[in-house]
């Protein structure tokens, strides 16, 4: 009984949470990486001590005064989320992991400042591991129960209150989290209609851009893959509303008609490459110079089998060429971490699996056409098809926001 408590003495616990809290632990800067573009959630509020005086400098003649200093004026910033764990309807989070909270600054810990709850009720304990980030461990969660988590008010360390009440559902045992994972594979202009075969794989730049748009309006946050990845197997948090964009094979358009857009937007993408297709000196695909230059530019690279093969049954030496000698090959010309990978022609099987692990790989996307992601389907990963000329409202029937 000592140990569990139930929600109306979790601010009892806050107290105390709050001052046993720790240092700044690295968990608040792996919650911003440099190469995501979602801190459009997240403008940053400029320190008070760099507000401009507006107070004129006395004059020299004028008569000193013994004046106070003025103390610096610290503007309460508005208080919003950057990111949670878990998501909103996310009904598979893991089992004992602890629910997260980040914040855009640095909170008040004191309980007075917090107005929490969760139903149906559940023993929370609560800590902040970072001075923006608040973790609460809860009692065992019934799988298959739809809990509520609703946030009344939170009070920044600036004085700024929490601009809109937060309130998100999760579970366990449930179909999983609505991450939606884009794939492409030809963005390119083929005129009225995509070539045989290549149709239902393709869309045309400006089909492209309103997908983009579409993401944007319904305020989804574009997220690296790595990130999904974290948060399905670490229960690490992700922004509201998160999204991927893939890319399948390295078609050089690509570079011309995507590439530059999703610069422009700040938006993170990872592109799935044969080695083979780079070093054949076919001009329709990206080279290694190609490759090299996106992932400096932050993009994400990841495997798709050597020679874009059938995977779902490969010898050990055949499993040692299409995935352990592609992921080396491609870490090393390019310098990027290779961690997830694409099954060539969707095809896989159990072996495949224990062969990609085998390889250090850490997740797995196939073509099937599933938006909700679970933990137990980090190989398996589900994604949305874009076909040439599809209507807008093709993609948006299939996001999780729609209104
Ligand atoms: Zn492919």
């Amino acid at each position: 009984m000592n140990r569990i408590i139930c929600t109306s003495t979790l601010l009892l616990l806050l107290a105390l949470a709050g001052c046993l809290a720790a240092a700044p632990l690295p968990e608040a800067a792996s919650t911003a990486p440099a190469a995501t573009p979602m801190l459009v959630l997240s403008p940053t509020s400029p320190p008070a001590t760099a507000t401009p005086s507006a107070t004129p400098m006395p004059s020299a003649t004028a008569t000193p005064a013994p004046t106070e200093i003025p103390s610096p004026t610290l503007l309460p910033q508005p208080v919003h989320l950057l990111r949670s764990y878990p998501i909103d309807g996310d009904s598979d989070v893991l089992p004992g992991a602890p629910l997260r909270l980040v914040f855009n600054q640095p909170m008040d810990p004191d309980p007075a400042a917090l107005g929490l709850s969760v139903s149906p009720e559940l023993s929370l304990t609560a800590e902040w591991p970072a001075p923006n980030t608040l973790a609460l461990h809860t009692g065992p969660r019934r799988p298959g129960t739809e809990y509520r988590l609703t946030l009344q008010r939170a009070r920044g360390q600036s004085g700024g209150m929490l601009e809109q009440p937060l309130a998100f559902t999760f579970g366990e045992g449930g179909r999983g989290a609505p991450i939606p994972i884009l794939m492409y594979h030809h963005v390119d202009d083929f005129g009225p209609s995509a070539p045989a075969g290549v149709g239902e794989w393709a869309s045309r730049p400006g089909e492209f851009v309103a997908q983009l748009d579409l993401l944007a309006g319904l305020s989804a946050h574009v997220v690296r893959l790595i990130e999904t990845v974290d948060y399905l197997t670490e229960g690490a948090p992700l922004p509201a509303r998160p999204a991927v964009i893939t890319f399948d094979d390295g078609n050089k358009p690509t570079l011309q008609y995507a590439v530059p857009v999703l610069q422009e937007r700040g938006l993170p993408a990872t592109f799935f490459v044969p080695p083979q297709y780079a070093e054949s000196g076919n001009d329709k695909f990206f080279n290694w110079e190609d490759l090299k230059a996106l992932a400096a530019a932050g993009f994400d690279l990841g495997g798709h089998s050597y020679q874009h093969s059938f995977v779902q049954d490969l010898t050990p030496a055949e499993a040692e060429h299409q995935i352990g000698d592609e992921k080396r090959k491609i870490e090393e010309l390019t310098g990027a971490q290779v961690e997830c990978f694409a099954y060539p022609f969707g095809s896989y099987s159990d072996k495949t699996v224990q062969q990609l692990q085998h390889y250090g790989y850490r997740a797995a996307l196939t073509v099937e056409q599933r938006i909700y992601q679970k933990p137990g389907d980090i190989f398996h990963l589900g994604r949305i098809r874009m076909g040439y000329g599809d209507p807008i409202d093709k993609l948006r029937s299939k996001l999780p926001w729609s209104e």
